[in-house]
């Protein structure tokens, strides 16, 4: 029995885990946990009955405990709530599929409890990868990447061990579809609405990161975890628009072999991948179909229209602190942005302008990684009261 506790059961990740622990009948769902969504966590404990459950409010705890009274589960809420689930001695895998820096601190919690991480959450290694790669080193306990691109190259590493560390790994090849808004110039990405925005052309996901994709700061992120997952340089990092989504991402190796993970876009895959890893199991759905598809396409990233990816890589570069301040920067903005507050090429500039005035920290504990999101958000909202 795989017995498998989830951060962030009732979104797109979550409900997709569920998918695959019920497509598998040998998994347990130990425990869950998600923000306020009461009514699909009711839902979600009826059928399969954890130990556990966590709500974000005490008020939203208080109501599932009054729906679910007549079962046997304990609910919990609050951080306090997230951290008893993480380590909850029943379960082996924690599920990370939480939105947000709140996915630290539990993180560190299941890894010191000796609980494997399967990482959606892509904040944790973001802001805090200096303090969670050595910690689980130290417990040793494995993190597995649920992001598609992150498993593809995963998958492209086996048998070259687990980070790119060999010798023999020249390159990560990091793709990205480019988003709905691919080929566009500057004047043409001035009047993008909401709506826009949220029609990514192959991959169905939560709206933040949707919103990333299509400004290149979700591809940004990603840059920033392949760097503390594989344990690789900036400068072997390369992003390739792939705009058909196919290949998830691909390593290239010293004798010029590159070897590519290539498939649907179905985040059931790299779920069930980091669930079951090392082993590779069946997965109902759609294959690739060569003949159909005809070509595959590769262009370079547009780092001028779309700033998100070049502001990554200087985030990352100058470090400590500062990828911090590019995460909660790229957060309240595109919150600003759903919210109709701010149009959609400003989200790029409060990004730049946060971290231009940013005094680093070098080497961040989780503390310092807290407070500098909160000053992130002041700011952000100072800014704006300001104009
Ligand atoms: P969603 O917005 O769809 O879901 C977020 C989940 O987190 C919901 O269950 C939500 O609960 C829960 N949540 C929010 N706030 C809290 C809180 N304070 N305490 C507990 N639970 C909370 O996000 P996604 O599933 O799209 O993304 C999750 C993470 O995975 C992100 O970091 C994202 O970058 C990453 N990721 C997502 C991919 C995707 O395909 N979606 C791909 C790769 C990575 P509620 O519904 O009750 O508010």
């Amino acid at each position: 029995m795989k017995k498998i506790a989830i951060l962030g059961s009732t979104g797109s990740i979550g409900t997709q885990t569920l998918d695959v622990a019920r497509a598998n009948k040998d998994c347990r769902i130990v425990a869950l946990a998600a923000g306020g969504n009461v009514a699909k966590m009711e839902e979600q404990i009826r059928e399969f009955h954890p130990v556990v459950a966590g709500m974000w409010t005490e008020d939203a705890a208080s109501d599932l405990r009054d729906r679910v009274a007549d079962l046997d589960v304990k609910v919990v809420a609050g951080m306090e709530g997230l951290l008893e689930i993480a380590a909850l001695p029943q379960s082996q895998v924690l599920v990370t599929a939480i939105v947000g820096m709140i996915g630290i601190k539990p993180t560190i919690a299941a890894i010191k409890a000796g609980k494997d991480i399967a990482l959606a959450n892509k904040e944790t290694l973001v802001t805090a990868g200096h303090i969670i790669m050595p910690l689980a080193r130290e417990h040793h306990v494995a993190i597995l990447p649920v992001d598609s691109e992150h498993s593809a190259i995963f998958q492209s590493l086996a048998g070259e061990g687990t980070d790119g560390k060999s010798p023999v790994v020249e390159k990560i090849l990091l793709t990205a579809s480019g988003g709905p808004f691919r080929g566009r110039t500057r004047r043409e990405l001035e009047n993008i609405q909401v709506e826009d925005a949220l029609r990514h052309p192959n991959w169905s996901m939560g709206r933040k990161i949707t919103i990333d994709s299509s400004t290149l700061v979700n591809k940004g992120l990603e840059v920033m975890e392949a760097k503390w997952l594989f344990e690789v340089g900036l400068d072997r990092i390369q992003v390739v628009v792939h705009p058909q989504s196919i290949i998830h991402s691909a390593v290239q190796y010293a004798d010029g072999a590159i070897i590519a993970q290539l498939g649907v876009p179905d985040m059931k895959l790299p779920i069930q991948y980091a669930l079951f890893y090392p082993e590779r199991r069946y997965l109902e759905g759609k294959r690739v179909d060569l003949f159909e598809l005809g070509q595959l396409t590769f262009e370079k990233p547009d780092t001028e229209n779309f700033p998100g990816l070049a502001l990554a890589y200087r985030a990352a570069e100058v470090g400590g602190s500062m990828p911090t301040v590019y995460n909660a920067a790229n957060e309240k903005a595109v919150e600003l942005f759903l919210e109709r507050k701010i149009p959609y090429l400003e989200i790029g500039e409060l990004i730049g302008k946060a971290m231009d005035r940013h005094h680093v920290i070098e080497n961040p504990t989780v503390e310092d990684i807290l407070a500098v999101e909160q000053q992130t958000y002041e700011y952000m909202r100072e800014g704006l009261s300001c104009k």
